[in-house]
């Protein structure tokens, strides 16, 4: 069996890994479980190489620079990570503990839980057209290596936010850019349709994509035009889809949390309707909830003094400042 835990967070985003941090500075056994194979959580999903500005303290920087450091800093007091697993039961035992099973049916067990799981876990949705399966290799969903597109001949399909953030950022990179979408323009995105327009990046509205080539080499796509079904052939050395994601939360509520808004139902203590079960960051939701990377820090630090009073009732209500925090004074 596995060893108990004082504290086990579920999620490794951001607030996760700075929860981590501060249950390190309170002395707390700590485990953090993640169902993606590397920490970082949205961040590292959806926007490693956007410029981050709003987060307190740091005028600028990267989606990828700002996760090395919460990973470093969460390191500090050496939790013990558990990646690329997901929690898909958390359930009280008759001793008060929680058992939390992971879908490859291993067993957790920890006196207390921090939910700060964020949406949920995400599913991209695939590219559906002839010969998909021939080309997975060439076919990238996240943008994590941008090497990979180095002068290329790159199509992206996709009409979202992310697809012209992608057209965008591949654009000086990559030997052309093809964006193909399926709607009649890009609504809500007036500005950055214009500047689309202006540049180079070729826009293909009203098409999709219906197949790729056969053959192990990505060489071409085939889109076709909507009403009129006209089809035409691009080049193309490497793909990139932008078609959504599937984001499932459903979890939580068969664990027996109370939801609202979005996410799970906390009082000013980050508590649930479960004792010993807390809740931060995106996943959290209370009246005037911010879903930024800021807020959710904070609410990480009072879960975690609520898990340290629930399992200490004499324990003091914050842990020590980092200055006077005897792992940073000795
Ligand atoms: C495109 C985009 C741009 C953004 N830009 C900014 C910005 O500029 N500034 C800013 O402050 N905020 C920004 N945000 C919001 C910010 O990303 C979030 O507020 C922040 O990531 C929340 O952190 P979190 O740790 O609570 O959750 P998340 O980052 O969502 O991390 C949750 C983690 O929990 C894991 N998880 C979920 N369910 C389970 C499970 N059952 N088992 C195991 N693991 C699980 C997930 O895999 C994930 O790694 C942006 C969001 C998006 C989508």
């Amino acid at each position: 069996m596995s060893s108990l835990f004082d504290v086990t967070i579920i999620g490794a985003g951001p607030v996760g890994l700075y929860t981590a941090f501060y249950s390190g500075l309170r002395a707390l056994k700590t485990k953090v479980i993640d169902a993606e194979p590397d920490v970082g959580g949205k961040i590292r999903y959806f926007y490693p190489d956007k410029k981050i500005h709003d987060v307190g303290g740091i005028a600028e920087t990267t989606g990828y620079e700002l996760v090395q450091n919460f990973k470093q800093q969460a390191e500090t007091f050496e939790p013990e990570f558990v990646l690329g697993k997901r929690v898909t039961s958390l359930t009280k035992q008759p001793d008060e503990t929680f058992l939390l099973q992971t879908e490859d049916g291993e067993y957790h067990y920890s006196k207390t839980v921090i939910i700060a799981c964020g949406s949920g876990t995400y599913e991209v949705n695939p590219l559906v057209a002839k010969n998909a399966d021939l080309h997975h290799a060439k076919t990238h969903y996240h943008l994590r290596d941008l090497e990979q597109f180095r002068n290329k001949k790159v199509v992206i399909s996709g009409g979202g936010d992310a697809a012209i953030d992608a057209a965008f950022t591949l654009q000086p990179i990559a030997k052309s850019v093809d964006l193909i979408y399926r709607g009649e323009n890009f609504k809500g995105y007036e500005k950055r349709a214009t500047d689309l327009l202006a540049s180079n990046i070729q826009v293909h509205l009203q098409h999709e994509i219906t197949s790729l080539n056969e053959g192990n080499e990505l060489e071409t796509v085939t889109i076709c035009a909507k009403p009129s079904g006209k089809e035409e052939k691009l080049s193309c050395e490497a793909l990139f889809i932008s078609h959504g994601v599937e984001v499932d939360f459903s979890f939580t509520k068969n664990w027996g949390l109370q939801t609202a808004d979005w996410g799970i139902q906390v009082n000013p203590f980050m508590q649930t309707n479960i004792p010993g079960v807390y809740a931060c960051g995106d996943a959290a939701s209370y009246s005037r909830k911010i879903r930024i990377i800021s807020a959710g820090l904070h609410e990480g630090a009072i879960a975690v003094n609520s898990a340290k009073q629930y399992l200490d009732p004499d324990a003091a209500n914050e842990a020590m400042v980092s200055t006077h925090h005897e792992h940073f004074t000795s």
